[in-house]
């Protein structure tokens, strides 16, 4: 078990209200995602690719932005701020290790620190690995994490700028959360990492539902996401490498699961 430094609010107070969250996609294949809060009318958009997108968001759901959660600093994740945060004049939160990449950042976080949108609030954890400094947000009263380029559906963020062992590290503490959780994350990478996931565990059953039920929202022009923490464990390989069926399978029987996580993530960058 991962100790996050805090207890999970089990449930909420009948008094609370849910979060909300809209998605949409941006760019190439980013995701946009605005977590609101009904209680006060404070939205946040989590990453901001590029603004037109996530302003169309606003539009349709009516909602205000107040705030901006910064997953790390790569360009489809931030290049939208420098005009959200002037038109909507919203506060901007970024990770502290990364804070000097990140233009117009407000105030910055890291493991343990809440974040609040709203009565919304978060926990931020350090995931990195994807990139050096890269945060997670997780709210547990609504069990709603995201993720951004440290898990994907059926996959997991390239390693640029940490290591195999850091991301390995990274991707436990995502494990960790509650199953029930839903995480939303950075890109719409879904059916490609199913085609690789197959290739690392032909015969998992809980891979094969996952499958289908993908091809299903594919057709129907849906997205993949939210997924579930609980549903992820069971067929992402890259959540799977100290499974000895998974080891078993790179041929790295006994050796330590990062290592066989690196293998797997080396396999997939050669795909
Ligand atoms: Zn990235
Ligand atoms: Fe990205």
């Amino acid at each position: 078990m991962i100790d996050f430094g805090f207890a999970f609010r089990a449930s909420r107070k009948d008094s609370d209200m849910a979060a909300q969250t809209n998605l949409f996609s941006c760019l190439k294949d980013n995701f946009g995602v605005l977590l609101h809060d009904p209680a006060s009318g404070a939205t946040a958009a989590i990453d901001a690719p590029e603004a037109a997108p996530v302003e169309a968001a606003l539009k349709n759901t009516g909602w205000r932005l107040t705030d901006i959660l910064v997953t790390h600093h790569h360009a489809d994740h931030t290049a939208g701020i420098g005009e959200l945060k002037a038109r909507h004049k919203c506060r901007v939160i970024a990770p502290r290790a990364e804070a000097a990449r990140i233009a117009h950042v407000d105030d910055i976080v890291g493991e343990g620190d809440t974040v609040r949108v709203g009565a919304l609030e978060g926990r931020v954890i350090d995931t990195p690995g994807h990139t050096a400094g890269h945060i997670s947000y997780f709210f547990p009263a609504d069990k709603l994490a995201f993720v951004g380029d440290t898990l994907f559906s059926i996959g997991c963020g390239r390693v640029i700028e940490g290591n195999a062992e850091m991301m390995w590290r990274s991707l436990l503490k995502l494990r960790g959360l509650p199953d029930d959780t839903q995480f939303y994350c950075g890109h719409e990478y879904t059916e490609a990492n199913i085609r690789f996931a197959k290739t690392v565990e032909p015969d998992n059953k809980a891979l094969a539902v996952r499958a289908e039920e993908v091809a299903k929202l594919i057709a129907a022009r849906k997205f993949t996401i939210p997924a579930t923490i609980g549903a992820e464990k069971a067929a992402n390989p890259f959540l799977r490498a100290d499974m000895a069926e998974v080891a078993k399978s790179v041929g790295l029987s006994g050796s330590p699961a990062w290592k066989v996580f690196a293998a797997i993530r080396e396999r997939k960058n050669r795909f």
